[in-house]
């Protein structure tokens, strides 16, 4: 098979992963919406950046063949479909010529395990060197470390790359023994994402590309291991609060034909959403894991965004005074986001705020927020569908 027929092949396998700051959102088939077929028809997926600016990536592994048998995966070891495998050199080649015509903006690369993590990783790594060093390629680059991966190696794709990922896949050792039994969770997943945080307090982001150290994420196979959303969350927090991961991805349990878990019931991508936006509770606005509002099985309401359903618990009685309270207490008002809060400080200083209008006009979502807010003493009058 020539190099650009390998290249589809593994780009449309991979263009599930998740990468960039936008949440894929609620609906699963959007996700081939957000795929694109562009040059050669490869499958590219835009990915939003941290600073608002929207590219195109290239997804790929740098081999589907994979030694291991998670439960859940498409690429497991002796599932009967076609496979492909790339050399660094081969790969970082081909990837280059799209880049130099403009057909693909990033990339996002990864691999199946074929002679451990440690080998497997050398190949990724070797093809971000000769990408960086020979190739002189200086765009986004998503390097994933392999389980097992070691320090030093971390280390290098540290100094190569714009984000690390390890995904973890289950929240705990436990969730994941179902899911992956020959993966260890400590061991070969978490220590990778503690090395990354190490690393980034402890040496100069002189050593590291463009001197700044990369960001780093992590993946859960939600609802694959039966886990509560309390457990996922949990980790979440202590992956964004510890070791000051950029993002959690959940990605909703899709069964695979021809895997273990092929007769698992799917999760639906309401929870996925829900976790999304848990998440973000707990890493931009000041929420802790036990004031998310969980039911008695430890999954969240489907039926209202956390941010809502918490807000009608503790706010409905007491309403927050919107020209008084602090920027902590504005966040905490559902339709009231970080630009929002902001807006509110900045007028503020100028003016009292008097009506709902005066919400819209600074982009807030003032129906959303009316039932739980007072302006300059007054509860504003709102429809009750609203809340
Ligand atoms: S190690 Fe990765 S590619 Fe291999 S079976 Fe597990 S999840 Fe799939």
């Amino acid at each position: 098979m020539d190099a650009i027929s390998r290249l589809k092949m593994l780009s449309a396998q991979t263009s599930f992963e998740p990468d960039g700051d936008s949440p894929l959102g609620p609906d699963r088939s959007r996700v081939p919406a957000c795929i694109e077929r562009r040059a050669n028809d490869l499958y590219l997926s835009p990915a939003v950046m941290s600073g608002g600016g929207k590219i195109l990536l290239l997804k790929s592994q740098l081999s589907s063949v994979c030694e291991r048998d998670c439960h859940y995966c498409a690429f497991r070891a002796g599932r009967d479909f076609r496979r492909a495998t790339f050399k660094p050199e081969e790969f970082a080649g081909v990837f280059m010529e799209l880049y130099r015509r403009k057909a693909v903006d990033g990339l996002f690369v990864s691999s199946g395990i074929a002679g451990g993590g440690v080998r497997t990783q050398d190949k990724l790594l070797d093809t971000a060197d000769i990408l960086r060093r020979k190739l002189g390629y200086r765009g986004y680059l998503h390097l994933k470390i392999m389980p097992g991966a070691e320090k030093e190696q971390v280390y290098r794709a540290m100094q190569l790359a714009d984000r690390v990922s390890v995904n973890l896949e289950a929240p705990n050792t436990a969730r994941l023994a179902q899911l992956a039994p020959r993966k260890q969770f400590l061991e070969e997943l978490i220590r990778p994402l503690r090395w990354v945080e190490e690393i980034r307090r402890s040496i100069p982001p002189i050593r590291a590309w463009k001197e700044h150290w990369p960001s780093s994420t992590t993946q859960f196979v939600a609802g694959g291991a039966d886990e509560s959303d309390v457990e996922l969350l949990q980790t979440t927090q202590y992956l964004y609060g510890e070791l000051r991961l950029k993002r959690t991805y959940f990605m909703a349990f899709s069964p695979v034909p021809d895997t273990p878990l092929e007769n698992h019931e799917p999760t639906s991508g309401q929870r996925e959403l829900r976790l999304y936006q848990a998440s973000f509770l707990l890493r931009d606005y000041g929420f802790d894991l036990e004031e998310m509002p969980f039911e008695q099985d430890g999954n969240l309401p489907l039926a209202a965004d956390p941010k809502l359903a918490w807000a009608r618990a503790n706010l409905a009685h007491s309403p927050i005074e919107i020209n008084t309270a602090d920027k902590r207490t504005l966040l905490r008002v559902p339709g009231i986001g970080l630009k929002g809060a902001e807006e509110i400080l900045k007028i503020r200083r100028q003016h009292k705020l008097h009506d709902l209008g005066a919400l819209r006009k600074i982009g807030i979502a003032a129906d959303r927020a009316a039932p739980f807010v007072l302006l300059d003493g007054h509860q504003p009058a709102y429809q009750l569908g609203m809340m």
